[in-house]
């Protein structure tokens, strides 16, 4: 059986490690690993601890025919309680544009997470046309977090990261079939095997890759690896099996820091060498960023912050033996993960007349693309790691996410807005989550803490490893960061869809005299400014409610404040007060 937890919703209860054990176990306070694909034999205890639950988090495959399904209920009126109809935006009233578009062929380029999802959701929204999957992978959907964690460390075979259908899914699917084009005029997939596939709708979900190291000869030495497929994972397993005698880590964002808490958790030596001052820091900003990194050396990681690898070095049988850095240093190492982020998968969309580049496919809020003019289309629809899309909650700033929550809920907007009239589209405004796992501690994020421009501890303690820390942007929450403390994360979602201020007046045991201090963000990715007199919330429980809002702002709260960067010792020092 097949079987996935989704940890954006997860909130490390344990039910399920009493229940089934065989499949479940939570290291350290938070930090829950499984198998997703358990013998059969396991079925009725997972069962149970799926119905246990309390969030419905662990997703189970569900292959029961789809005629068998009583007829999804009409849609909801849009508009959330608290919206007032004179601050909510205009939706259009019913009429022509109303009729669901439930036949014709929907095409789906890119077969993962994304493509999977919205190909499910089509079928439930009731879809009864042509639906085709174009995947350049050979292998079925499958879930990519697990590679860099359970599959890294032994704990679970690659090849039982198959994604569970949530759906019987009546679809045609064409795997190992790379697109190498799209004709908007003629309504056309070119395939890199010269084979057309016409659409009446299609849906863009091609992700992104891994970014390689950029000297061609140095990548090719034996032993230098890159993180993003299940053959990259088998063959990083294999080689942390065999238990070399050291690994480089080159980028301490969130794929290189779970590289290294798997080598620190099979005991094999690990560098991580990161440009910045800290791990995590172009998504956490320093001063949380300065804690993973206590993190990392706490857990015997060789870090190395402030330089980069020059250089990569091998044997005359080309395989790797060291690398060089920018401060002169050395690092001998026999394997090096390259680690430095992903590219979008759009060269395929070339000439095709949409707004596709190195940041992203451009669409709508409805994840409708927009083409080169910046128009947008009616029947290409983006969604997932490839998609660039703007965000009222943060000033419509573009965002383009990698993250797995904003994989899923954007799949499911954009195969509604698919099948729907206009006037029943729905925006993907979700506040974006994501999570991480490393060195036995769960980390869960909400918001954009990318926008802030200060951070304030709200909840715990940096010293046990579990607290909450709120990032703001002039004075409003944008976004919450929580280790070990993922039971808050929901309430922190809610506060940065309200547009409530920042510091939270209303933090349920803030550390006394809690003192924002500068976030310490990467300088070029806080391109937004807030407006002062007032600031678009969302509002409503699901998709079919969400409304952006204009709401008066509230002052934040008066209190100390840190005026210059004393950034992580500032967090400590707080942390040292309460
Ligand atoms: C190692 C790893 C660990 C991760 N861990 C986490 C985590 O802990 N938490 C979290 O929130 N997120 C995590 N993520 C991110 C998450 O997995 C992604 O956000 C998610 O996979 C995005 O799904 P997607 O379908 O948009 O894109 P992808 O998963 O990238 O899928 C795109 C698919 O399209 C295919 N494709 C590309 N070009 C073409 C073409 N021209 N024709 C046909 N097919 C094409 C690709 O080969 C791929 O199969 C992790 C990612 C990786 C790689
Ligand atoms: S929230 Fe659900 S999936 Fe997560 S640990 Fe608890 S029971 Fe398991």
């Amino acid at each position: 059986m097949r079987l996935v937890v989704d940890m954006t919703r997860c909130q490390s209860y344990a039910q399920c490690c009493f229940l089934a054990p065989d499949t479940f176990t939570l290291r350290g306070q938070e930090a829950l690993v499984y198998d997703s694909c358990p013998d059969d034999a396991q079925r009725d205890k997972i069962l149970q601890a799926a119905a246990a639950c309390p969030v419905q988090a662990i997703l189970v495959e569900r292959l029961e025919r789809l005629e068998n399904r009583p007829a999804p209920p009409p849609p909801e009126e849009p508009g959330g309680a608290l919206a007032s109809p004179a601050t909510r935006a205009p939706r259009a009233v019913a009429g022509p544009e109303d009729s669901p578009r439930a036949d014709g062929r929907i095409v789906i380029v890119g077969a993962s997470l994304a493509g999977l999802r919205a190909a499910e959701a089509v079928r439930r929204e009731g879809f009864a046309g042509r639906l085709t999957l174009i995947g350049d992978e050979a292998a079925e959907p499958y879930d990519r977090p697990p590679l860099s964690k359970e599959v890294l460390e032994g704990l679970m075979p690659v090849e039982h990261t198959a994604l569970p259908r949530l759906e019987a899914l009546d679809a045609e699917w064409k795997l190992g079939a790379a697109a190498t084009g799209l004709d908007l005029a003629g309504k056309r997939v070119r395939l890199a095997d010269g084979e057309e596939v016409g659409f009446d709708r299609v849906l863009i979900t091609t992700g992104t890759r891994a970014r390689p190291w950029p000297d061609r000869a140095e990548a090719r030495l034996d032993g230098v690896l890159t993180l993003r497929t299940r053959e990259d994972a088998g063959r990083l397993r294999e080689r942390l099996a065999a238990r070399p005698g050291r690994v480089l880590v080159i980028g301490g964002g969130f794929t290189g820091s779970e590289v290294a808490s798997a080598c620190r958790e099979l005991d094999v030596p690990v560098t991580v060498v990161q440009r910045g001052p800290a791990p995590l820091f172009a998504a956490l900003g320093g001063v949380v960023g300065r804690v993973a990194g206590q993190i990392q050396r706490e857990h015997g990681v060789h870090l190395r912050t402030g330089v980069t690898v020059t250089a990569l070095e091998g044997d005359p049988g080309g395989r790797l033996r060291r690398a060089r850095l920018s401060d002169g240093g050395v690092v001998d190492a026999d394997v090096a993960v390259v680690a430095l982020g992903a590219l979008r998968n759009v060269e395929w969309l070339r000439g095709s007349g949409l707004a596709a580049g190195e940041w992203g496919v451009a669409c709508d809020a409805g994840c409708r693309a927009f083409d080169l003019n910046g128009l947008v289309t009616d029947d290409v629809f983006v969604a997932g790691d490839v998609a660039r899309f703007p965000h009222p909650m943060f000033g419509f700033e573009f965002l383009a996410l990698e993250h797995w929550g904003n994989a899923v809920a954007q799949a499911e907007i954009a195969a509604h807005n698919m099948v729907s009239g206009q006037a029943r589209r729905w925006p993907h405004l979700s506040v974006p989550i994501f999570w991480s796992i490393q060195f036995g501690h769960l980390i869960k994020s909400a918001g954009v803490s990318a926008l802030a421009d200060e951070v304030v501890l709200t909840q715990g303690s940096v010293e046990d490893r579990s607290f909450v820390a709120a990032y703001g942007h002039r004075g409003r929450i944008v976004a919450a960061v929580t280790v070990n403390q993922s039971k808050w994360l929901e309430y922190y979602q809610r506060l940065i869809a309200d547009g409530a201020p920042f510091p939270p007046h209303d933090a349920a045991d803030k550390p006394d005299g809690m003192r924002p201090v500068p976030a310490a963000m990467p300088a070029a990715v806080v391109p937004w400014r807030a407006t002062e007199d007032a600031t678009l919330a969302v509002t409503g429980h699901q998709p079919s409610e969400w409304q952006a809002v204009w709401r008066p702002r509230t002052p934040a709260a008066p209190g100390p404040r840190a005026v210059a960067a004393p950034e992580p010792e500032a967090v400590e020092a707080q942390e040292r007060q309460s």
